[in-house]
């Protein structure tokens, strides 16, 4: 298949700049704003990449004023870049040719909870944490759980993931519809709220994942789950990252139906103990947890025991307390600002890949010798049930050999997963710099297929360009 061209990327004129920020002005008033603070904040500020500013950000209230602006873009053909909260890594929210940020943050209602159904609507300027929150009287919760408090329209357009991602899956698996813009400004719904449905094409999975560059989504209809009667996690630590990696492949393998299994290199739960003030054993760790009922939990717990031993893990540490507990997932949330902490004024180069559980332990350790042969002081953190693992490059950017000696484990690394059948991300997604690898990861024919979709949808290009594929 030839896919058709997509419209050529250039920054819109001056002059159309400046009668559309009128336009915006005169509609929204104050929640439209071009000071430079703003505009370099709704640019990619986190990682080692170049922040690249939008001209305008606005800041709509409803779906109605989503569409009002996306026509206003489409007319003239200016880009549009959504943006949640900005926590994403990989130059997501940059705005290489201009154009206007849209603002999810005042898009905040909780629209519908139906506990008999275990699902709820909420808008998509909603956080996790907020609506957690507002779940936590009712019993029930939404598991999906990046380290930042990202909003939860962010979360689907990432396809993002995190430590509850081995029990409870990933944004695929959790949201059942969603409200978007298209990018002439249309409104669609995706989907009904029924659990299940071999109604036509999934246009709900087509839009988790696609980074704004399909429409933007106001409205997301989410799973929720039950909290669980007993909860209980611990820390083990093991003689090696192989060894804990093998550990966590036996422990997937039999089924165990672990909550939560994360790995932390030595070099990682350093920077934990320094930043959250814990005395972890400084060898590399597995953080678990499991949910169920108070036996269901013990037993799971006693067998992961086991397999922990199998491979010279232990001693096996239980934080019983509610409070140790959170002491500790707040310290792993809070690794990726532990590990920036490891080497001040250095730029962190986060960066995921993914692999089938059965090549994790040998991905690891394959990644582990690399970054001792790179020199590079590279902490590595990771969702291990899944087969996905982070790793944090810190790079003193003055030093042009060693930024280029971070482009090229990056590039080693994605190798390494994809020769292992894995992928490029597991949950960060493309932006712009994962997207020279979709080739290898996909082949010429899967990714004209995805040129497609997108030129149909988006002919003139306008939302999020310069994002996942080149043109
Ligand atoms: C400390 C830290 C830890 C992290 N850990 C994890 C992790 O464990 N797992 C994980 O998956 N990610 C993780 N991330 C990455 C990040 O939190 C996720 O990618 C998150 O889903 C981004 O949400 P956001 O609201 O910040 O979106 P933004 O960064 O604002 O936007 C991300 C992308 O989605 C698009 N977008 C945003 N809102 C909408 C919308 N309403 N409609 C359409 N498109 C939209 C944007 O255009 C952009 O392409 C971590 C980040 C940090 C800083």
């Amino acid at each position: 298949m030839n896919a058709p061209h997509l419209a050529p990327l250039e920054r819109p004129s001056e002059a159309t700049l400046k009668s559309l920020v009128a336009e915006l002005q005169s509609r929204f008033g104050s929640r439209t704003v071009t000071s430079a603070a703003v505009r370099e904040q709704h640019g990619h500020t986190l990682t080692w990449l170049a922040n690249q500013p939008p001209d305008v950000v606005v800041y709509p209230e409803t779906t109605e004023e989503v569409s009002e602006i996306v026509r206003l873009c489409a007319a003239t053909r200016v880009p549009v870049i959504p943006f949640g909260i900005g926590s994403s890594l990989e130059g997501h929210v940059n705005a290489p040719f201009g154009g206007v940020s849209i603002d999810t943050s005042r898009m905040k209602r909780i629209l519908h909870v139906h506990e008999e159904d275990l699902d709820c609507t909420v808008e998509a300027g909603v956080t996790r944490k907020e609506l957690n929150e507002f779940l936590r009287d009712r019993g029930l919760f939404f598991p999906i759980d990046p380290g930042a408090d990202a909003s939860l329209g962010g979360m689907a357009a990432t396809r993002a993931s995190g430590t509850n991602a081995v029990r409870y899956g990933t944004m695929r698996d959790n949201v059942v519809s969603l409200r978007a813009v298209l990018p002439n400004g249309d409104i669609v719904q995706t989907a009904r709220r029924a659990r299940k449905s071999s109604a036509g094409y999934d246009l709900t999975r087509l839009l988790v994942g696609s980074e704004g560059t399909l429409g933007i989504l106001t409205e997301v209809t989410l799973r929720l789950h039950g909290l669980p009667e007993a909860v209980s996690a611990g820390i083990c630590p093991f003689p090696s990252v192989k060894a804990a990696c093998d550990a966590v492949i036996m422990t997937i393998q039999s089924g165990l139906p672990i909550a939560r299994i994360e790995l932390l290199d030595e070099v990682m739960v350093g920077a934990c103990n320094t930043h959250s003030k814990l005395d972890l054993p400084e060898k590399p760790l597995l953080l678990v947890e499991f949910h169920g009922t108070e036996t269901g939990v013990a037993e799971q717990a006693e067998r992961f025991g086991a397999f922990a031993e199998e491979f010279g893990g232990g001693p096996f540490e239980w934080a019983t307390k509610a409070e140790e507990r959170t002491r500790l997932w707040t310290a792993r949330h809070n690794a990726y600002w532990a590990a920036n902490g490891l080497r001040p004024g250095a730029k962190p180069l986060a960066t995921d890949v993914c692999v089938p559980i059965s090549r994790l332990a040998e991905c690891v350790d394959e990644t582990k010798r690399d970054i001792a042969a790179s020199r590079l002081i590279a902490p590595i953190v990771g969702h291990v049930g899944d087969g996905n693992f982070h790793v944090q490059p810190l790079i003193d950017m003055d030093d042009s050999a060693e930024v280029e000696a971070g482009i090229a484990f990056v590039d080693r690394l994605v190798e390494r997963a994809l020769a292992m059948e894995g992928t490029c991300t597991g949950e960060h997604g493309v932006g712009q710099k994962k997207m020279k690898f979709l080739e290898s990861e996909f082949g010429p024919v899967a990714l004209d297929l995805m040129r497609t979709l997108k030129r149909a949808i988006d002919p003139h290009n306008i939302m999020n360009p310069g994002k996942i594929f080149s043109v």
